[in-house]
C-alpha cells in the first residue's frame, strides 16, 4: 500500500540555514532544477519516514511575503497556490527581531505553520535567552529549537510536522494578527464591501485579500481582476477610497503604516520572550574581522587566500588528474588491442576518447575550484572580500556587493549572474552580470593547463595566475566603461551586512561537489561527447585529399630506392639507411594527413574562418576549436585533442607533444589563452544573461563586445609580442 504524502515547505529568511537543515532532513535524496519560468535554484527532496511518503521543498529566502523580488514572490506564490501540507519556518534564533517580520506575515496565511528556532547554538553563545514556550503560546504556532550543522532537533522538527499535517487546520485566537483601530476598521470596511458584492470569488482568504489590497500588493490585484471580471473595478475603486482615507489620517502610504505596526508587534514579543544574559561571551566573529578586515592586512590576506585557493586547486589537483589520465591512457590502450582497426575503432579512439578523455582529467581541479568558493561562502568570508573590494568596486561605480557574483564566476558565470539578485538597483544589476563572464570560469581552466603546461612549462602556474588577474583587470575597466556611456547613475549607498563566521560544514560541502560532478559528468556524456563526435566526424571525412596519390607515389618511390641501396651497403651503412628511409616516410605520411585534414570538412570551415584568426597567430584547427567553444568551453580542448593529436597515439601527453610539434609558439599560446579568456562566454551564460537582465539585447550586446575585446587584446598581445621578438 502506498504510503500517504505529506508535503512540506521550508521557508526563512537568508541565511537562517534553511538548506543546510533541507540537506539534514533529506540526506542526498534531493533534485536541483529551478522554478518554473525563473532561474531560482528549486530543491525537492523526499523520504519515506514515519509511516509517510514526505516531500520536502527548499524554498528561496525571503525576508519577507510582500512582493518586492523575484524570491520572494516565488515563496508566497508555492505557500499560497501550491497549498504544502506544513510551512516550516526557519528562523535564525541569533537574529530573532529581524526574522520574526516573515515569521509574523506566514501567521496571516490559512496554513499550518511551525517555526524552527534555528542556530540556536549561536544565540546561546551569545548569551540570548528565548523562551519557546511563551513565543508559541503568544503567536500560536508551534515552536522547535533546532541546530541545523549538528542535526540536532531534526527528528523533533520531522514528528512536529507529520503530527501537525494529521490534524485538521485550527487557526487558534493568539494566532490572529491585530492591526491598529483605523486600520481595523479599515480591513472591516472593505471586507464588509466585498461580502456586500455578493458571491465574488477570491483567490484567497477573505481577510489577507483585503489586508493586501490596503497595502496595494500588485499580484493580488492582478489576481482579483483575473478571479471576479467585472466586479473587481468597484472593488479596487473602494479599496481607493480607503487607501485615500488612511493616508490622510495618518499622513504616510498604509502599507508603511502596516510594516511599523508589524515591528511594533514584533519589538513588544521580543521583549516578553527574550533575555540576554549580561554574561556576554567574548564575539569570536568581532575579533577575527578586527584582523581580516583590518585596512592594512586584510587586502594582502585576501589576495592571499586567492592565491591559496588557485595553488590547491592545481597542486592538490594534479594527483588525482594523474590518476584519471592513467585511466584514460589505459583504457585506450586497451581498447586498441581489442578492437579491429577500422572505423570503429577510429570513432572510439580518436573521436571519442580524444575528445572527452582529454576533457575529464580536469574534474579534480574544477571540484577544488568549486569546494574553495563553497568554503569562501560558508564560512562568511566572502561578504568580507566584498567589505574589502568595495573600494575598488567605486572605481567602476558599483559597490563591494557586486563583487561576491563575480568571486562566483571564477567558478561559473552562470550561478554567478543569478546571484546578482541581491542587487537592488536595477542598472548594478545589468552593469554587474555585462563584467562577470570576463572573471574566468572553471570550463576555461582545461585550455589554460594544456596550453600554458605545454609552452610555459616551469611557469605554467604563474602565466595561469597572470591571465587570471588579466580578466579581473579588463572585467573592471569593462565596468568603468559602461558606467560612464551605457549604465550611467550614482551607486546607491549601502551598509555591507557582515554576517558572523561559522564553521563550514563537510556535509553540505560533500553535497555541494557532488551536484558539481554530477552536473560535469553529464556535460561530458552530452554536450561535449556530442561535440567530439561531431568534430571527429567533419574531420576525418573526405578520406582521401587530392594530394593523397602523389604523397603515396612518393613514398613508394622512396621504398623502392632505398630498398635498392639497402641490398647492396653493408651492415652498419644498411641500419643507417633504413633510419633515413624510415625518417622520410614519416615526414611523408605527416604531410599526406596534414594536406588530408586541411581538405577535410572541418579543415574547409577552418579555412574560411581562418583570416580573422590569423592576425592572433591562430591557425585553422585553433580557429575551429575556438568556434566550437561557443557551446561550452571545455570543448575547445576537446576538439583540439581531436584534430592535433596523430592517429592511435594513446600515450599520456598526447596531446602537448602534439600541439609542440603543430608549428604553435609561446607567443601565440598565450594570444589564444587570452582570447579564450575574453571570448563569448558559453551558451548557458548568454541565455543566463538573457534571462536575467530580461531582454535578449543585453546578451547580444554582451557577446559582440566581449568578441571585440577578446580579438583586440589578442592582438597586441600577439602582435606587440613579435614586434618586441619574443
Ligand atoms: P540558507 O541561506 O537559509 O539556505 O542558509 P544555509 O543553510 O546555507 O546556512 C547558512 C550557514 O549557516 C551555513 O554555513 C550553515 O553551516 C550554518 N548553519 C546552519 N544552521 C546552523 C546552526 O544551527 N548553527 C550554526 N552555528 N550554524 C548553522
Ligand atoms: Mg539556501
Amino acid at each position: 500500500m502506498p504510503q500517504p504524502l505529506i508535503r512540506i515547505a521550508l521557508t526563512g529568511n537568508p541565511n537562517s540555514g534553511k538548506t543546510t537543515i533541507f540537506n539534514q532532513l533529506t540526506g542526498t535524496r534531493q533534485k536541483v532544477g529551478n522554478w518554473p519560468g525563473v532561474t531560482v535554484e528549486k530543491k525537492e527532496g523526499e523520504i519515506f519516514k514515519l509511516g509517510y511518503h514526505i516531500q520536502i521543498i527548499d524554498l528561496p529566502g525571503t525576508y519577507s511575503l510582500t512582493p518586492f523580488s523575484t524570491e520572494e514572490i516565488i515563496a508566497r506564490n508555492f505557500i499560497l497556490d501550491e497549498n504544502p501540507d506544513v510551512v516550516i519556518d526557519i528562523i535564525d534564533a541569533s537574529n530573532l527581531e529581524r526574522n520574526l517580520y516573515l515569521a509574523n506575515q506566514l501567521r496571516e496565511l490559512d496554513c499550518k505553520v511551525i517555526f524552527a528556532l534555528n542556530m540556536a547554538d549561536v544565540a546561546k553563545s551569545r548569551g540570548y535567552k528565548i523562551d519557546a514556550k511563551k513565543l508559541s503560546q503568544l503567536l500560536g504556532v508551534p515552536v522547535v529549537f533546532t541546530v541545523g550543522n549538528k542535526g540536532q532537533g531534526m527528528t523533533e522538527l520531522l514528528e512536529t510536522a507529520v503530527e501537525v499535517a494529521q490534524k485538521p487546520l485550527s487557526i487558534p485566537e493568539e494566532r490572529r494578527v491585530r492591526y491598529s483601530k483605523d486600520i481595523e476598521s479599515a480591513i472591516s470596511e472593505l471586507r464588509e464591501f466585498i461580502r456586500s458584492q455578493g458571491d465574488v470569488p477570491l483567490p484567497y482568504n477573505q481577510r489577507w485579500t483585503a489586508i493586501k489590497l490596503l497595502e496595494d500588493d500588485r499580484i493580488v490585484k492582478d489576481r482579483i481582476k483575473e478571479a471576479t471580471g467585472g466586479k473587481s473595478r468597484e472593488i479596487l475603486n473602494k479599496t481607493e477610497d480607503l487607501r485615500r482615507r488612511l493616508m490622510s489620517r495618518f499622513d504616510d502610504e498604509p502599507e508603511i503604516i502596516m510594516t511599523d505596526e508589524r515591528y511594533g508587534f514584533i519589538a513588544g514579543i521580543i521583549k516578553e520572550v527574550m533575555s540576554t544574559s549580561t554574561f556576554q561571551r567574548i564575539d569570536m566573529s568581532r575579533n577575527i574581522d578586527l584582523v581580516l578586515t583590518n585596512r592594512f592586512l586584510g587586502f594582502p590576506i585576501f589576495i592571499f587566500f586567492i592565491w591559496a585557493m588557485f595553488q590547491i586547486t592545481f597542486s592538490l589537483g594534479a594527483y588525482p588528474m594523474e590518476w584519471i589520465d592513467a585511466g584514460v591512457v589505459g583504457l585506450s590502450t586497451l581498447l586498441d588491442t581489442l578492437l579491429p582497426s577500422g572505423m570503429l575503432e577510429d570513432f572510439i579512439l580518436d573521436g571519442v576518447i580524444a575528445g572527452v578523455g582529454s576533457v575529464i582529467v580536469f574534474l579534480p581541479n574544477i571540484l577544488l575550484l568549486f569546494f574553495c568558493i563553497a568554503l569562501f561562502e560558508d564560512t562568511g568570508y566572502m561578504a568580507r572580500a566584498a567589505f574589502l573590494m568595495d573600494r575598488i568596486m567605486h572605481l567602476i561605480g558599483l559597490h563591494g556587493k557586486s563583487f561576491i557574483p563575480m568571486l562566483m564566476g571564477f567558478g561559473c558565470s552562470v550561478p554567478a549572474i543569478m546571484a546578482t539578485r541581491t542587487l537592488e538597483s536595477r542598472k548594478d544589476r545589468i552593469l554587474t552580470i555585462l563584467i562577470t563572464p570576463f572573471m574566468s570560469c572553471s570550463a576555461r581552466l582545461p585550455v589554460y593547463i594544456v596550453l600554458a603546461g605545454t609552452f610555459f612549462a616551469a611557469n605554467a602556474g604563474t602565466v595561469i595566475f597572470a591571465v587570471y588577474l588579466f580578466g579581473v583587470v579588463v572585467s573592471i575597466l569593462s565596468g568603468r566603461l559602461f558606467r560612464t556611456v551605457l549604465l550611467r547613475g550614482e551607486d546607491a549607498p549601502f551598509v555591507m551586512e557582515l554576517p558572523p563566521y561559522r564553521m563550514p560544514m563537510i556535509r553540505s560541502l560533500l553535497i555541494h561537489m557532488w551536484d558539481r560532478s554530477k552536473l560535469f559528468l553529464k556535460k561530458m556524456g552530452g554536450i561535449i561527447l556530442a561535440g567530439s563526435i561531431l568534430v571527429w566526424a567533419l574531420s576525418s571525412f573526405p578520406k582521401e585529399s587530392r594530394y593523397s596519390p602523389v604523397y603515396e607515389a612518393q613514398i613508394a618511390r622512396i621504398t623502392g630506392a632505398y630498398a635498392a641501396r639497402i641490398q647492396t651497403a653493408d651492415p652498419p651503412e644498411a641500419e643507417r639507411l633504413k633510419l633515413e628511409q624510415e625518417e622520410l616516410i614519416q615526414k611523408l605520411s605527416l604531410a599526406k594527413e596534414a594536406k588530408r585534414a586541411e581538405n577535410s570538412y572541418i579543415g574547409r570551415i577552418g579555412k574560411v574562418i581562418e583570416p580573422v584568426f590569423q592576425p592572433i597567430g591562430i591557425d585553422w584547427r585553433g580557429s575551429v576549436a575556438l568556434l566550437t567553444g561557443f557551446v561550452a568551453k571545455e570543448i575547445v580542448v576537446s576538439t583540439l585533442g581531436v584534430l592535433y593529436v596523430a592517429e592511435g597515439d594513446a600515450e599520456s601527453e598526447a596531446l602537448r607533444h602534439a600541439l609542440k610539434r603543430s608549428g604553435i609558439t609561446p607567443l601565440s599560446a598565450l594570444s589564444m589563452m587570452i582570447f579564450v579568456l575574453l571570448y563569448i562566454p558559453c551558451l548557458a551564460t548568454v541565455s543566463a544573461i538573457a534571462r536575467e537582465t530580461g531582454s535578449a539585447r543585453w546578451a547580444v550586446f554582451n557577446i559582440g563586445y566581449t568578441t571585440a575585446v577578446a580579438w583586440g587584446m589578442a592582438f597586441i598581445i600577439y602582435q606587440g609580442g613579435r614586434i618586441l621578438g619574443f
